[in-house]
């Protein structure tokens, strides 16, 4: 089996070497259908581009990739796909140093400097906000962290539209294609909030 999101650190021999790797249906599919499951589920593989700077033994990882995902709209229930872009950037540190340091904040001071080295690529990076991560060996394995970041990624809910309607409580008509003629207080929030103090009531 390949393990195309396994970075060998000895690999890394200059700033900012350029990094690309497949991610896997397979794995944005078991991230969205984790514990807890999402509402969504993978469209599609995506593919990583980035790079890797190493220092000593910590190694900067940044990057972008795409999550195709698709859902069930949450009030119609219709299809819904979309891809959402989004970007890792996480400083990996042997387990070994790790434990010399405090907090690793040397990592992200380091992380800072090596950036201010790069012309004009500071500008789209806070060091504050580097997740660190621990790696064993020789090996860096991607594949927590863009599990992690796919996550990230998901909008709150799948909806067809912003403003979709939904179902017809009474009938299961779809609204987006207009009125079925019941009556509409199952949408009238008040009337919501009544009918949970009638439920209280009976229980
Ligand atoms: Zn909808
Ligand atoms: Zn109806």
């Amino acid at each position: 089996m390949s393990r195309p999101l396994v970075i060998h650190v000895d690999s890394i021999k200059e700033n900012a070497q350029p990094y690309e790797a497949d991610i896997s249906r397979e794995l944005i599919d078991e991230a969205l259908r984790g514990d807890p499951p999402t509402e969504f589920h993978a469209d599609g593989a995506s593919h990583f581009t980035g790079n890797l700077t190493r220092f000593g033994r910590k190694v900067l990882v940044r990057g972008k990739f795409s999550v195709p995902m698709a859902g069930a709209c949450r009030r119609c229930v219709k299809p819904v796909s979309s891809t959402e872009p989004t970007e890792l950037i996480r400083t990996y540190v042997p387990r070994d140093d790790r434990s010399l340091e405090p907090h690793g904040k040397r990592a992200k001071r380091e992380a800072a400097r090596i950036d201010q080295d790069e012309e004009g690529a500071s500008a789209s990076f806070d060091p504050e906000t580097v997740d660190e991560e621990v790696y064993d060996g020789k090996d860096i394995d991607l594949g927590a962290a863009i599990r992690e970041q796919i996550l990230l990624a998901l909008p709150p809910a799948p909806l067809c539209r912003e403003d979709c309607m939904g179902l017809c409580a009474t009938c299961g008509k779809d609204l987006n294609e207009g009125e079925c003629g019941c009556a509409r207080a199952a949408h009238d929030p008040r009337w919501d909030a009544l009918k949970a103090v009638q439920l209280e009531k009976k229980e």
